[in-house]
């Protein structure tokens, strides 16, 4: 009997145990898989990292066809290159050598890049993060310059997506970390030459109390890729991951030497969207020095007292109902007709557009924006564009861009990061409606009085499918990216400035005044003078 009674007791305390350590169906216990992944990269050894190497930057939201399948531009290598990363400390600091001239200062690789700001001016360049301030240096020994708060909490989002950076996070208060399992096939999601099925383990975790980022753990016990979610004002929920392969022993500690980042959704067939981005950063880094870091960088005190990013929207009338919407990196054109409104270009993002708009509304009052003629789906240029689709406008764009436009921008999709105004409202009713106008070679807007022309300019290595807007009676030509007067030109004429100067030439164009997207109005002898004597 006592020994019957022991065994039912046993069993009962077993089962005890078991039941508390029970977790819902197709969910597992995150804490022994933590533990294996951080003994077997030696993560308690490591409080920081300085890798070197030779890397490449992406340009995400700037590709030249929104097609599938299309990878990112690669604008330059990044040369000699070298990141410290720490993760005591919440800094990083990345140098490397590009080619002056050809990007945004202030984009390194990936998202953010923002035309109408600074080019790049020297070859060398240092981006670092420290806490939520980040700041990019161009060339030794100039001005720190702050980069917008939106990257900066990417950057910093970012110490953390490498393996002891994910298992140090997965520690700190609100993590709150969860694990599932599944099978993975050949190259169904992760890279590796996989010859067989292998059982993955997958945990999430809750970083900087916002962002869900997840790693995956093979049955070696390492990390391979860590992937999350953050908000992109043109696309929404926007996926980003980083694959780290080839790991190896530096001292007690592993650390990956190869790198890749994809930014969208790395796929091809699957998913409905026209746009699937690939690499936005990588290479190969095989020098590696863990717990070799530079102390600390401090926030320079002119990035800590940077304004934000002012949101002001300046008027500048330049004829009858013909305003520049300015006051930041892009403008926009409003033009006024009996009736309507047309505005030209819907840049940057939703707050910047319901600004706009709150303009529009007090320079032309009860009249409808009937027309928003969108020049290219650059995502600075398209960030805008949902909330013009909210307010009734038809968005007038090139057939090239639509389907593009259509699936992967102009939809209903749940927004979980930063919903915006579509996505919590969906104009379900607009559906019905007359949503675009995707148009070949030329299109009219007109109230049989004042006449505003939109063509496709062509041929363009920037973009396929750009449009430009001209006023024949009042001679003023809306461009995007043709010729920017944000700063002084270029020594020489670019591609795309050839390829204005020839469609002013083959419509036979009698412009006096470019208004362009990124910078201020000029006159048409401004964009002779740069395209030089000839
Ligand atoms: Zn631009
Ligand atoms: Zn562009």
């Amino acid at each position: 009997m006592n020994r019957l009674f022991a065994a039912s007791a046993a069993i009962l305390l077993a089962c005890e145990l078991i039941n508390a350590q029970t977790f819902p169906p197709g969910y597992v216990d995150p804490l022994p898989l933590l533990a294996a992944a951080s003994k077997e990269i030696g993560e308690a050894n490591l409080r920081c990292i300085t890798f070197s190497g030779a890397g490449y930057d992406g340009a995400v939201g700037q590709t030249a066809e929104y097609n599938q399948n299309i990878d990112w531009p690669r604008i330059d290598a990044l040369a000699n290159y070298t990141r410290t990363i720490n993760w005591e400390t919440g800094t990083s600091k990345e140098t490397f050598d590009r080619k002056p001239g050809l990007n945004p200062a202030s984009w390194k690789y990936g998202l953010g890049w923002r035309g109408g700001t600074p080019v790049q001016k020297q070859t060398r360049q240092t981006h670092i993060v420290n806490g939520s301030h980040a700041w990019h240096i161009d060339g030794e020994g100039s001005e720190p310059a702050a980069v917008p708060p939106e990257d900066a909490e990417r950057y910093q989002l970012d110490l953390w997506l490498n393996p002891p950076g994910f298992l140090k996070a997965a520690r700190l208060p609100g993590a709150n970390p969860k694990a599932i399992w599944r099978w993975e096939q050949i190259e169904m999601g992760r890279d590796g030459n996989v010859v067989a099925a292998e059982k993955m383990h997958v945990v999430s975790i809750t970083v900087l109390g916002k962002y869900r980022v997840e790693a995956t753990i093979n049955p070696q016990n390492q990390i391979q890729r860590i992937k999350t979610t953050v908000s992109e004002p043109a696309l929404g929920d926007f996926n980003i991951e980083h694959e780290s392969t080839e790991q190896m022993p530096f001292g007690s500690v592993k650390w990956p030497i190869v790198w890749h980042s994809h930014q969208g959704w790395d796929d091809n067939y699957q998913f409905d969207n026209a746009s699937t981005g690939h690499n936005a950063y990588g290479g190969k880094f095989p020098n590696v020095q863990p717990n070799v870091c530079d102390d600390p960088v401090p926030v320079p005190e002119a990035v800590r007292s940077a304004a934000a990013p002012s949101s002001a929207v300046t008027i500048e009338t330049m004829a009858a109902g013909v305003y520049r919407l300015g006051g930041t990196t892009h403008n926009s054109y409003m033009v006024e007709f009996r009736d309507f409104v047309a505005v030209f270009e819907a840049p940057l993002n939703e707050a910047r557009s319901l600004a706009v708009i709150e303009e529009i509304v007090k320079l032309a009052p009860g009249k409808p924006i009937r027309w928003l003629i969108t020049s290219h789906p650059h995502f600075d240029h398209i960030g805008g564009l949902r909330t013009y689709l909210h307010i009734g406008s038809t968005i007038v764009t090139h057939r090239k861009a639509i389907d593009f436009l259509n699936r992967d921008v102009l939809n209903y999709r749940a927004r979980t990061i930063n919903p915006d105004i579509v996505a919590l409202w969906p104009p379900t009713e607009l559906s019905e409606g007359y949503n675009f106008e995707a148009i070949n070679e030329n299109y009219v807007i007109t109230d049989n009085s004042r006449i505003l022309r939109v063509y496709y300019v062509q041929p363009l290595a920037h973009v396929a499918g750009m449009l430009m807007a001209y006023l024949p009676a009042e001679r003023i030509a809306f461009e995007a990216d043709l010729f920017d007067t944000h700063e002084a030109p270029p020594p020489s004429p670019t591609p795309a400035m050839r390829s204005f100067f020839n469609q002013a030439r083959r419509m036979k164009l009698d412009i006096a005044t470019i208004g362009p997207v990124h910078g201020p109005t000029v006159p048409w002898s401004t964009f002779l003078n740069a395209m030089g004597a000839r």
